[in-house]
């Protein structure tokens, strides 16, 4: 009885309407209610026309069609449907009252996942599509997982903000953006100042907490939510500001470095107060100039960090 109870649990989280295309009135809907009664949602259509329409409309992961219908038939369906680079598995069922072996392999190989010969027999119909939402399932947790791990790749572990190699994809894309609609976008990039010093006198598992409470801070003070938070190196960070021109990225830098030096990071009985420098640079579309890469830009703020560290640290240095 609990097994029971538990397949039923499992087949309840099956929750798309299973797309039909049939041009016969009576077997749609014989198809239509011996799967509603199997507890599934069912649309109907009466040809491949209509059915492609409304999966236009809708996108549908099971779709069980007849093979011989007007406007368009079955075949051509599963390649209409197959042609579209969806963002998931659809599980096609051909039906069909062709069976040569020569048939059978028109119908796959146009894209059908499965065939059903008719006369079908209700118990075999729905066995089939019970193995179609099995492979719908396991193609969903496949994406996730896909997902997740795309996600971690571009993640630094430590502090949660992204790496250099989601830098690497993001910065080149942002300054064509910019480039090709003429719109601003500025970078800043900081360091904490001393953190070697921290890192000695504290140990290296307080000079996480610290970074991790350096990052908290920049975070409250970024505001939208275009902006990318990368971790560049060790102790310094870099701020991709798209639609952010010089004299906005610096009241950001000036912000964030004002929030920083007064903040007091608790770490056991101790309050760390930190203080960190900025370089803010800009990337001004009308200036005509055609040597802004990613490596160009960080370069340029690379340059202005140097500098706020140079005149005394805790600072922000810009142009
Ligand atoms: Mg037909």
């Amino acid at each position: 009885m609990l097994k029971r109870n538990r397949i039923e649990e499992k087949e309840s989280e099956y929750h798309f309407p299973i797309l039909i295309a049939e041009d016969n009135p009576v077997t749609r809907k014989l198809i239509g209610k011996i799967l509603m009664n199997a507890g599934h949602e069912v649309v109907l259509a009466e040809n491949g026309i209509d059915a492609l329409t409304l999966f236009n409309e809708k996108f549908y992961p099971m779709v069980v069609t007849d093979w011989i219908m007007p406007e368009m038939n079955g075949l051509e369906l599963c390649k209409a449907i197959r042609s579209r680079i969806n963002q998931s598995y659809v599980f096609i069922v051909l039906l069909t009252a062709k069976d040569s072996k020569y048939d059978i392999i028109t119908g796959l190989e146009a894209g059908a996942d499965d065939y059903l010969t008719k006369p079908f027999n209700k118990a075999e119909l729905l066995a089939r599509l019970k193995t179609g939402i099995r492979i719908l399932e396991l193609e969903a947790s496949l994406r996730k997982v896909n997902e997740e791990i795309t996600i971690l790749s571009r993640t630094d572990p430590l502090t949660g903000c992204y790496n250099r190699c989601y830098l690497n994809e993001r910065l080149p894309i942002e300054i064509k953006r910019a480039e090709r609609y003429r719109r601003p976008l500025s970078m800043i990039l900081c360091d904490i100042d001393h953190f070697k010093k921290v890192n000695d006198k504290y140990g290296h598992q307080t000079g996480d907490l610290i970074l991790k409470e350096f990052v908290r801070c920049i975070k409250r003070s970024i505001r939208n939510p275009l902006d990318a938070l990368v971790r560049y190196g060790g102790e310094e960070f870099l701020l991709i500001l798209p639609e952010t021109n010089l004299s906005d990225a610096i009241r950001v830098a000036k912000r964030i470095c004002g929030t920083i030096s007064k903040h007091a990071i608790k770490v056991q009985q101790n309050e760390i107060y930190i203080t960190a420098s900025f370089g803010v640079t800009s990337f001004e579309n009308d200036s005509h100039r055609n040597d802004f890469s990613a490596d160009n830009l960080i370069r340029q703020a690379d340059r202005f960090l140097y500098q706020a560290k140079e005149e005394g640290r805790n600072r922000v240095k810009f142009g």
